[in-house]
Formats: C-alpha cells, structure tokens, sequence
C-alpha cells in the first residue's frame, strides 16, 4: 500500500497507509487526534527510491533519450612503466 503525508492543524507531519482506490482526504491524527488533511505528494510505493528501481528508470530512460558521452573511457591511462632495467627495452614487446 503507498504512504501518503497527513499534516494536522498542530503542524503534526505523519504518514498513513492506505489503498489507492480509498485514500481519505483527511484522517485522525494520532497525537492531537484532529482531523489531518492529506498532503499533495506523490504516493510513496515500495519499490520506489530503491537501486532497483532507479536502474529500471534510467533503462527506460536511456531508451528514447541516451547519456551523452563526453569523451573516450578507458583509453585515458597512460602506460605504465614496470621497470627502470635498459636492457628490458630489448625485449619483444606483444
Ligand atoms: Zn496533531
């Protein structure tokens, strides 16, 4: 079930589960025990704000609109020399 934000007129902030298809527009508060009016926010779903989620998104995403690359990955190192011997210069190099 989504979470949805009820602020009551003390200011109290708190969140209440409820199905989509009966989500009251107002609720008892559990501290002052006033009617809460439910906040306009989006319902927060189980799934969402997880990495598998986020990984679902910017796959759907990627599809119609693809990150821009801004230069070449992986060839960017330079060599890395192992070692100082002069005579290892000689050898055959793959
Ligand atoms: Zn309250």
């Amino acid at each position: 079930m989504p979470l949805y934000d009820f602020r009551c007129p003390e200011g109290t902030v708190f969140e209440s589960a409820f199905p989509m298809t009966t989500v009251p527009d107002s609720t008892t508060c559990p501290e002052c025990r006033q009617q809460a009016r439910r906040q306009m926010s989006s319902p927060r779903l189980s799934i969402a704000n997880t990495a598998e989620f986020k990984l679902i998104d910017s796959t759907k995403r990627s599809a119609h609109e693809p990150e821009v690359v801004t230069g070449r990955t992986g060839a960017t190192k330079q060599a890395t020399r192992y070692t100082h011997n002069p005579l290892h210069q000689k050898l055959p190099r793959p």
